[in-house]
């Protein structure tokens, strides 16, 4: 298989987080659950100038690195298709101004991203990410707002074996303060670092406590935390942000080794991370964090406070339950036609139309064979009902009514109904 091609069309019967049904579900939920925070969707484009890369998730990251599908197009220009969804968000609200509009924009995606990893169980070339944006509030409360968004969608979608951590990573003033202190640690045991951590001391050594390799985790003891280096501004922002996930009740874990891997974040940064073990060891299922430099580092004007997310759809799906998608009511119409056929064949199609129109899933099969068929064919689909219609009903206005469920009283299992009771009975109860 093309491990580049989206996986998610499979059919009905392949592992089941391939299912497209899941996917909309999951979509549908997370821009149901986002738009109660008020956030709306928006639809960046797949490909972007490959500088918008660089310069916005940072040349020294894995991603920029060794990860992005990069190409010149024919008039000779850079591109790159998306890894990530922050920066394009980012460079369509400076294009559209978005912030002159509303002095606080709250933007959603959900979509496809790209990057050359060596695909593995939740960890593929092509996925797709939610991801939540918010642009032009600094306060502690907005990154306590988005965690919020991001646990309560975990649980709208029935995933609860999750582990939220946060930490700050202060703003780049402060980092300064630590990236030295840093190189100050490491450059004496630089020959013990992994190759990679050796070209990157200089240039992102915050990337070495990423590393999993045992040497730089070995030559990691008594380095220097991060937390001393914060200065007393973002230790108030960050106890702050604290301060506000207990009052609103998201567990978390503060971990002073959590920096991830993207270069603009500032301040505070989290890490959802399943707990229940489904998803081995690509366990993590989203995160985000501030990135208050992004804007100004991208070409604005002033710069722009931001905070965002993103969550991979492949593994979320791996972690939700299965019966978390609610399965909408299904019928057959069936045509029992002994004499009369065009006319009961129509009469069925035209049912079968109001059905829809109604609003039901409604299944004909309209290679009309026997009634015993049409029976069968309606089993299988595994309908709640199926509507039979034969000469007598539709010159009477009525059909039968047939109730596929077990636990049905034998009598009501099957009833005479007319054409608009019938109907009716198998609309949902809250319409
Ligand atoms: P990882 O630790 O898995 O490499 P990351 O730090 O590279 O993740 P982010 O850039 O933060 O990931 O992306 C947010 C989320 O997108 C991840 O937590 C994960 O759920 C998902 N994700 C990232 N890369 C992939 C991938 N190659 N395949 C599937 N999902 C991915
Ligand atoms: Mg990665």
């Amino acid at each position: 298989m093309n491990d580049l091609l989206p996986r998610v069309s499979a059919p009905a019967g392949a592992e089941s987080w391939l299912h497209v049904e899941r996917w909309r579900h999951l979509e549908q939920t997370f821009f149901s659950h986002a738009s109660r925070y008020g956030f709306s969707e928006v639809r960046p484009p797949l490909c972007e100038y490959t500088d918008l890369f660089s310069r916005g998730v940072g040349d020294t990251t894995d991603i920029v690195e060794k990860e992005m599908y990069t190409f010149e197009d024919r008039g000779g220009r850079h591109l790159s298709l998306r890894p990530e969804g922050t920066a394009s968000a980012v460079r369509a609200a400076l294009e559209h101004n978005a912030l002159a509009r509303e002095p606080v924009v709250r933007w959603a995606y959900a979509g496809p991203m790209f990057r050359a990893e060596r695909p593995a169980k939740g960890r593929y070339r092509q996925f797709h990410q939610v991801g939540a944006e918010l642009y032009g509030d600094a306060s502690p409360a907005a990154d306590a707002e988005m965690i919020a968004l991001a646990a309560g969608f975990l649980s709208a979608l029935g995933v609860n074996a999750f582990r939220v951590r946060v930490n700050s990573l202060g703003t780049r003033a402060s980092r300064k303060v630590y990236r030295d202190a840093l190189i100050a640690h490491f450059t004496p045991q630089l020959d013990a670092l992994s190759p990679e951590s050796q070209s990157r001391l200089q240039r992102n050594p915050l990337r070495i406590l990423d590393s999993k390799d045992p040497r730089d985790i070995a030559a990691k003891a008594g380095a220097p935390s991060l937390t001393d280096s914060l200065s007393a501004e973002d230790q108030a922002h960050f106890a702050a942000v604290c301060a506000m996930l207990d009052a609103l009740g998201v567990p978390y874990t503060v971990d002073p080794s959590l920096v991830r891997g993207l270069d603009y974040y500032t301040r505070t940064v989290f890490e959802i991370v399943d707990v229940s073990g489904a998803l081995g060891a690509q366990d993590a299922l989203g995160g985000g964090g501030r990135y208050d430099d992004l804007f100004a580092d991208l070409g604005a004007a002033q710069p722009v406070p931001a905070v965002g997310f993103a969550m991979g759809i492949e593994r979320l799906l791996l972690a939700a339950p299965e019966a978390s998608v609610p399965r909408a009511t299904r019928v057959a119409v069936v045509a029992a036609a002994r004499a009369d056929e065009q006319a009961v064949l129509g009469a069925a199609l035209a049912l079968a139309r109001d059905l829809r129109g109604a609003g039901v899933e409604t299944h004909v099969d309209t290679r009309f064979g026997s009634m015993k068929s049409q029976m069968r064919r309606a089993n299988d689909l595994k309908v709640d009902y199926v509507f039979v219609l034969g000469g007598n009903e539709v010159a009477a206005g009525t059909v039968s009514l047939k109730t596929m469920a077990d636990d049905v009283a034998p009598e009501a299992k099957q009833v005479t109904l007319t054409r608009a009771e019938a109907i009716a009975r198998v609309l949902p109860a809250s319409r």
